[in-house]
């Protein structure tokens, strides 16, 4: 065991790229972790790769032929849970959607699907960490607490070697870690910040056009006080940054999505402003770019035509299971069986339950067939997105002979093929 350096973190979707591994009487020391990070890299995984057909250990070649026949006799299979996998295995899995005429869904529920609907109807201003971090002067985050989720987030933002260059600003309705650092917090009830974001645009629409903001009789003097703070710390920005999280589990509409997208493209007819989702979905991102590139749609694709259709959410995963129109699963998950159906509406867990199922999972599953995927960084290499959608090259901290999930779905694929 050699100190390595430069290894990436998948811990969460800030990828840091800086953490070293050092021997230490037979295991690794990890250093420029964040507690998170070192619970994720102390994670117990199998010394070995085992793969299963009806829960008992079979070779490699057997599960791949078992897996091609379950999809090979299904008339309508789905593939899903591309958000635990490489981009480069989310790339085979499309290939097999498309030769086998299935569905395929970047994750397994409709929650917070609306943040996609609501790019497709706003777009996005946005940038990567590193101008974030070098150009911003004021960094706001709403209603959002990277301290928890992205510890090393403010630390990154910090250009090396140099003091904080930026103020921070946070709003939300509780005093977080991330507002316990911050310059200047502004609080206010998750139930009040539509009312508060909308009263921030109106505000500006006046002062663009330098007309003096006339309160709005049916808003609280508390909500108008409030927006005029909140907008004069935004417009005085000579380049802002705000970070944000799905705020709701709504599969369709997402207001506050809108909301705030709108408001960043219009501060830049002032000034410049950038907004940046802090995604938690592990590598959702990566399967959307995948799919949009392939099929062009970035989730819920459905190839039972021969060619890719999406309809809404008639093709997500959650609704095929939910409408009994999948008779086949082949799915992929860093999460238990019971953590992983707990996300589905019972109509859809029953169904799940009653179709043959090809799973690649971390932890062992009863599965028809089970094949086992290790943990990026630690015991599989691949290519993941970071937070702000750049692609970064995972690499396993020391090599083993375990086969990675795109090769085994590329025999899976061949498989297909010559089974004609
Ligand atoms: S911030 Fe995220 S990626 Fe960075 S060390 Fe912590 S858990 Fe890992």
């Amino acid at each position: 065991m050699q100190k390595i350096e430069k290894i990436i973190c998948a811990g969460c979707t800030l990828l840091c790229d800086d953490i070293e591994a050092e021997p230490h009487a037979g295991h690794w020391r990890f250093k420029n972790t964040c507690e998170l990070g070192s619970q994720y890299f102390t994670q117990q995984s199998p010394p070995t790769q085992t793969h299963f057909v009806d829960d008992r250990v079979a070779a490699i070649d057997l599960a791949i032929l078992a897996a091609a026949k379950i999809i090979k006799k299904a008339k309508s299979p789905l593939i899903c849970g591309l958000d635990h996998l490489s981009t480069e295995a989310q790339q085979v899995s499309w290939k097999i959607a498309d030769i086998a005429g299935a569905t395929i869904d970047t994750t397994f529920t409709n929650r917070g699907r609306s943040s996609i609907f609501s790019l497709q109807k706003t777009g996005k201003v946005t940038a990567t960490l590193g101008e974030i971090g070098s150009r911003s002067d004021l960094v706001v985050f709403w209603f959002c607490d990277p301290e928890a989720t992205h510890p090393r987030l403010l630390q990154r933002l910090n250009q090396k070697g140099k003091d904080r260059s930026h103020r921070i600003l946070v709003v939300g309705d509780k005093e977080t870690a991330t507002a316990k650092r911050a310059d200047h917090f502004i609080q206010v009830s998750a139930e009040n910040a539509p009312e508060l974001l909308g009263r921030v645009r109106s505000q500006l629409e006046l002062h663009t056009d330098s007309k003096k903001s006339a309160p709005d009789p049916d808003c609280s003097p508390v909500i108008e006080t409030t927006a005029s703070e909140l907008l004069n710390e935004l417009v005085n920005a000579k380049y802002g940054s705000m970070f944000f999280e799905q705020v709701t589990e709504d599969s369709r509409f997402d207001p506050a999505g809108d909301s705030i997208s709108r408001l960043i493209r219009r501060l830049n007819d002032l000034t410049r402003f950038v907004g940046l989702k802090l995604r938690t979905d592990n590598n959702a991102q990566s399967a959307e770019n995948v799919l949009a590139w392939s099929s062009g749609y970035p989730f819920a694709a459905n190839h039972s035509l021969g060619h890719p259709r999406q309809h809404g959410l008639e093709f997500s995963a959650e609704s095929m299971l939910q409408n009994q129109h999948c008779d086949a699963i082949l799915f992929a998950s860093r999460l238990s069986k019971s953590e992983l159906v707990d996300q589905l509406p019972a109509s859809a867990r029953v169904h799940f339950e009653s179709i043959p199922q090809i799973a690649f999972s971390t932890q062992a599953m009863t599965a028809d067939v089970q094949f086992q995927m290790g943990l990026p960084g630690i015991n599989e290499a691949g290519e993941y997105c970071r937070v702000d959608n750049i692609s970064m090259p995972i690499r396993k901290i020391e090599p083993n002979d375990w086969i990675p999930p795109e090769v085994i779905l590329e025999k899976i694929l061949q498989n297909l093929l010559t089974l004609g």
